[in-house]
């Protein structure tokens, strides 16, 4: 097990990486929000593969939860997630406080246009604005060469590729691979929120996602087809209540006509009162 380094406050996680830059060392970061699963460790073991030092954060962002969103009751367990950094073999967690990342009389924000209307954007209202914001502060405090997000948020990792490129940021942005449970399930720090007959309907999810895959590989390129089929599926088991399914271009995030390959079928479904988003590259 290796030394996982915990730190609380901003002023001392940049004096390390002040130091660790000085030493010439490279930075790899993984933003989360906790409650650690697979998902999150493939990003880390990425991240370790590719840089000198491992940095994962852990902050419940506040400011990218709705009002009647799960803030709240979001998971959070810092100590089994303490334990997972020192297995995987991170460097260090940077756990800091809602207190100090937004004192009193904290007024800015960071906001990508465009990218961020579509699809979950259209449907919470303020989301991605929290989202670029916070990932915009946690860059300029670890400072990392590369940063690495899953593509279970496919549309977080296009906004972030904007932002850095839009506004100059030497960062490499890495998207990595959907990790999934050996029955298909995305994994996602929300999955806990289900009961187990719910987690039964969660998997149509990425059921309706694999047939359509499989229909489009046979030579289906109508996306209503498509979109229709992955809704009877889903429709099809109880608690389920589609958000959105969209079959939409893979840099602009704009619904196409006419499927192609390396589109993205992206949903957004309720199961019960858990909202779970999955995706998948055609
Ligand atoms: P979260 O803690 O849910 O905000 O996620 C932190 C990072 O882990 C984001 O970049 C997510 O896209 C990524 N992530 C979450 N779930 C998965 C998954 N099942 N597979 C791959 N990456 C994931």
């Amino acid at each position: 097990m290796g030394q996982t380094k915990l730190i609380k406050s901003i002023s001392e996680m940049k004096e390390i990486v002040k130091d660790l830059k000085i030493e010439g060392l490279s930075i790899g970061f993984v933003p989360t929000m906790g409650y650690l699963h697979e998902g999150h460790i493939s990003l880390m073991e990425c991240s370790k593969r590719e840089n000198d030092i491992t940095i994962v954060s852990i902050f419940v962002n506040p400011i990218q939860f709705g009002k009647n969103e799960d803030f709240d009751k979001y998971p959070r367990d810092i100590e089994r997630d303490l334990k997972i950094c020192k297995e995987v073999g991170v460097n260090y967690l940077f756990n800091p406080s809602q207190k100090e990342m937004y004192p009193k009389g904290y007024s800015t924000f960071v906001i990508v246009e465009g990218l961020t209307e579509k699809l979950c954007g259209a449907f919470r209202e303020g989301h991605f604005r929290g989202v670029t914001t916070v990932v915009n502060k946690l860059f300029n405090i670890v400072k990392p060469d590369r940063a690495y997000f899953g593509k279970k948020d496919y549309q977080q990792l296009k906004v972030i590729e904007r932002m850095v490129k839009d506004l100059n940021m030497d960062i490499e942005i890495i998207g990595c691979p959907i990790v999934r449970e050996a029955d298909g399930l995305a994994l996602s720090s929300r999955n806990k929120y289900l009961s187990p007959e719910e987690r039964k309907s969660a998997l149509s999810i990425s059921k309706a996602l694999f047939k359509a895959k499989k229909k489009f590989e046979a030579g289906e390129t109508d996306p209503y087809k498509l979109i229709k089929l992955i809704k009877n599926v889903i429709n099809s088991y109880p608690y389920t209540r589609i958000q959105y399914v969209e079959i939409v271009d893979s840099e602009t995030l704009e619904p196409k006509t006419k499927v192609e390959k390396g589109d993205i079928i992206a949903v957004a479904v309720f199961v019960g009162d858990t909202r779970l988003i999955d995706n998948i590259e055609l």
